[in-house]
């Protein structure tokens, strides 16, 4: 395949004259014409191309719902799209955005501006990187990202936390929520159904968004039986969720396959996760509530894919005044990111 000479800006040259990826986990060192792990960047003479800059792998417009954000922004309708590529070994094997098209007619190209344009034009009140490792297209979320924020729309990306603490500061300042997709809680987890060369690096770039960026936070886990369900496991899990991003961090909890011990394992991680404080415990079902942790008042509903707002105040229980922490305004996350510039 032919690339365009769309150069990455996230590099570093070492001493042996080859490119060092800045991008994600994996500090690829790349010799000109060599690809990194993601099959997305190659080494050049003059640095690290981009295979997959402005190539789209997906785009919809619908309820930020759909994203399994569940707490944020609700009943908004939002842009998703995405690019191709992961920095997940299991997922640059099987996962569907992993390559490119080699049919050229159906490589979609879309620049971050008319991206950011669209959304406006289409009144979405936000956008989110939905499909394919934001850390693998750094560059081109990064713009999509500032130009979003810029026509006051609000950003959100999903992502395996893979990316390094420069690309994400990098980004940072222009996002709003970031939604974690947790393999597990162990090495041997993350061996199976990740493949990173650090699976605690991902727990400090969600703790990097929550406390540096004051990002809002949600965490989808896929339990799979024989793989991360161990209660133990589970256990050190629910723990750092409540610790390191709080009790009131929405945790959604999945079946990762179709087998019945599978979803055996999910209804009691689900349970533990209650047992142990979380406030709001989701699985796969479309239609769940959000309750008040305080008085149980019904929040939202969701019905057939329908978000309504019925018992909130602001960010508030409208019943009890239980603060919920859902996220509804950017002007709060602007405000607390300005207090922290001052008092630092
Ligand atoms: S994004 Fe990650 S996997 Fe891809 S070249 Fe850079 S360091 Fe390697």
């Amino acid at each position: 395949m032919s690339y365009d000479e769309e150069l990455a800006d996230l590099f570093t040259t070492n001493s042996d004259a080859l490119t060092v990826c800045g991008a994600c986990q994996w500090h690829c060192t790349l010799a000109p014409g060599e690809m990194g792990r993601c099959r997305m960047r190659v080494g050049t003479a003059s640095g690290l191309a981009l295979l997959n800059h402005g190539l789209i792998a997906g785009a919809t417009i619908g309820p930020i719902e759909d994203h399994r954000f569940w707490h944020f922004f609700p009943d908004s309708q939002v842009l998703g799209i995405g690019g191709w590529g992961y920095a997940t070994v299991t997922d640059q094997g099987r996962g569907p955005y992993g390559s490119i098209p080699d049919d050229p007619t159906k490589r979609r190209k879309l620049d971050a501006d008319r991206a950011a344009n669209f959304a406006l034009e289409r009144l979405c009140r936000g956008v989110v990187w939905a499909y394919g490792e934001p850390a693998v297209n750094h560059e081109y979320v990064r713009g999509l990202l500032q130009l979003s924020r810029a026509s006051s729309r609000y950003t959100a990306i999903i992502t395996t936390g893979a990316m390094t603490e420069e690309a994400f500061d990098q980004i940072g300042h222009y996002l709003d929520g970031f939604s974690l997709d947790l393999r597990g809680f162990s090495e041997a987890s993350y061996a199976r159904l990740g493949g990173l060369p650090n699976w605690r690096g991902v727990l400090a770039i969600a703790e990097r968004a929550r406390h540096r960026w004051h990002c809002h936070i949600e965490v989808t886990t896929r339990i799979h039986h024989g793989v991360n369900h161990d209660p133990e496991e589970l256990r050190a899990l629910i723990g750092w969720i409540k610790s390191a991003l709080g009790a009131h961090t929405p945790w959604h909890v999945l079946p990762g396959d179709a087998g019945s011990e599978t979803a055996a394992a999910t209804m009691r991680a689900r349970r533990l996760a209650h047992e142990l404080g979380l406030h709001y415990v989701y699985g796969a079902e479309t239609n769940q509530q959000t309750r008040c942790p305080s008085c149980q008042q019904t929040l939202i509903t969701r019905n057939n894919g329908v978000a309504r707002i019925v018992g909130l105040n602001g960010a508030a229980c409208a019943s009890c005044g239980h603060e919920t922490k859902l996220h509804t305004s950017m002007y709060k996350q602007q405000q607390q990111r300005e207090s922290r510039s001052v008092t630092e």
